[in-house]
């Protein structure tokens, strides 16, 4: 078992990793690993931090510094509005609360994000953020986790993590290769949101960074949330639904339902759920067509195959021609793109309200794949949208700063062996976090 030194607490119930390197490159990986790490659920960034909490946690902060019952839901809805409508980054711009509260608060609490570590601006605008979270715990010093977004003229669209590192381990997914794994707590995944609005200037009476690209159309910044950062959101299911919750709140960050796309590899026994619960709209991983290839590809298909995965989106709450679910395909050259493929996808999906979209594959150092030819994409796509499907390709975004889909990992695995090596050397941890990356932390 590797040594954990830098994040969250030690899970004393956790077996070790699950996978190997060795096992991986053998093409013999296990399906999921086991978390090394837990986190309390519920947390929040920053610890004492009120950002990203949802009501009922905001009303229990309030309770605890003494706000008397009767006045909680008026409190609860002045801070909601401090906090996600406007912004607000001191508790000395809440107007409307008085002065008593407000240095109250301010003794027992924060409005800390999470920490930007590095943010990278590629060529087409796209940015990636490497955001440390607060620590959790007294051996936690702040797990890593990537968010990108990518701008274009009518809308913004924010990508955000659910786990640090996944627990799955789809073999052409550099995320898959990441070790250290633990679930974010919901104030985490919304701190994202957060954050990105932060860093472009989207809240009222704020301003982009010169010279941005972000969407010209009059609307929000941010306009689109996909679940499709790191991690399988169907394995942490509880904060993703609390965050869902937050998130499209209507007096706070205010994002409509349908302009949230949850993405999942196929965790059937919680695709009911997140359409009761969170009203979402739903993309699967599909990426191959017959179990044996799914299976190696996206190895949860050994535990719920392409049929169960298919009867369960058959039964996804809402579904209709006007919300349909997104079926995800990576190309890979010479493994999952013939003509054969194509026409067994639109056979597989006959019935079902959906959306193709076809991913170029990303490579990243060490994959195994290689990115199916333009000529052969194009093929594909054209056999797919004659069986009257729109198939649209994903213009790959933000390749050159490794932002596209499957090339996040963060820094969290360096610096593990960073930690193990400058521990050998007699170096104490606190040196290996301000040594922690190249870029120099933002000042947001
Ligand atoms: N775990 C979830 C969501 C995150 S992955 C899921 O698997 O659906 C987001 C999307 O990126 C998924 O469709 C995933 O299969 C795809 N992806 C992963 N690695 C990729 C790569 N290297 N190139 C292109 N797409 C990739
Ligand atoms: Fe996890 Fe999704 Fe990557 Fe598979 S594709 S390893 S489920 S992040």
């Amino acid at each position: 078992m590797a040594t954990v030194l830098d994040i969250a607490k030690r899970n004393p119930n956790a077996a070790p990793v699950a996978v190997s390197d060795a096992a991986r490159v053998a093409g013999n990986a296990a399906i999921e690993k086991t978390a090394e790490l837990t986190v309390v659920t519920g947390a929040a960034p920053g610890g004492a931090s009120l950002v990203g909490l949802t009501r009922d946690q905001l009303k229990d902060s309030l309770a605890a510094i003494g706000v008397p019952e009767r006045e909680l839901k008026m409190r609860v809805a002045q801070l909601w509005h401090w906090i996600y409508f406007r912004g607000a980054r001191d508790f000395a711009e809440m107007s409307n609360v008085g002065k008593g509260l407000r240095a109250k608060l301010a003794e027992a609490y924060t409005l800390a994000r999470p920490q930007v570590v590095s943010e990278q601006v590629s060529k087409d605008g796209t940015r990636k953020w490497l955001i440390r979270m607060s620590s959790t715990g007294p051996f936690d010093k702040g797990a890593e986790i990537e968010c990108v977004y990518i701008p274009e003229v009518d809308r913004g669209t924010l990508c955000v993590s659910s786990q640090v590192g996944c627990t799955l381990t789809c073999s052409f997914c550099h995320t898959g290769t990441q070790r250290l794994v633990r679930n974010l707590t919901s104030a985490e995944i919304v701190a994202q949101l957060i954050v990105a609005r932060d860093m472009i200037g989207d809240w009222p009476d704020a301003m982009p960074p010169e010279g941005a690209f972000v969407p010209n159309d009059g609307g929000r910044f941010v306009s689109n949330i996909v679940f499709m950062g790191m991690g399988e959101p169907l394995y942490n299911p509880d904060n993703v639904i609390a965050a869902i919750g937050v998130l499209s709140d209507n007096e706070g960050l205010g994002l409509s339902r349908r302009r949230i796309t949850v993405s999942t590899s196929g965790v059937v026994p919680q695709m009911e759920r997140l359409g009761a619960e969170a009203n979402t709209m739903l993309a699967i991983s599909l990426h191959a067509v017959r179990d044996e290839l799914r299976d190696e590809l996206v190895p949860i298909n050994r535990k719920y195959d392409i049929r169960q995965l298919l009867d369960a989106c058959r039964a996804y709450p809402g579904l209709s021609n006007a919300r349909r679910i997104t079926f995800e395909y990576v190309m890979l050259k010479g493994v999952n793109d013939s003509d054969a493929d194509a026409r067994e996808l639109v056979r597989l999906l006959k019935g079902i309200p959906a959306k193709i979209n076809l991913i170029p594959f990303n490579p990243w150092p060490g994959s195994k794949y290689e990115c199916s030819d333009w000529e052969r994409i194009e093929r594909f796509s054209e056999i797919v949208y004659r069986a009257g499907y729109a198939s649209p390709v994903r213009t790959p975004r933000g390749r050159d700063i490794l932002a596209a889909c499957g090339q996040l990992k963060s820094e969290t695995e360096k610096l593990r062996a960073r930690a193990r090596l400058m521990l050998e050397q007699g170096i104490g941890a606190e040196g290996v976090y301000a040594l922690g990356t190249a870029s120099k932390p933002l000042k947001v």
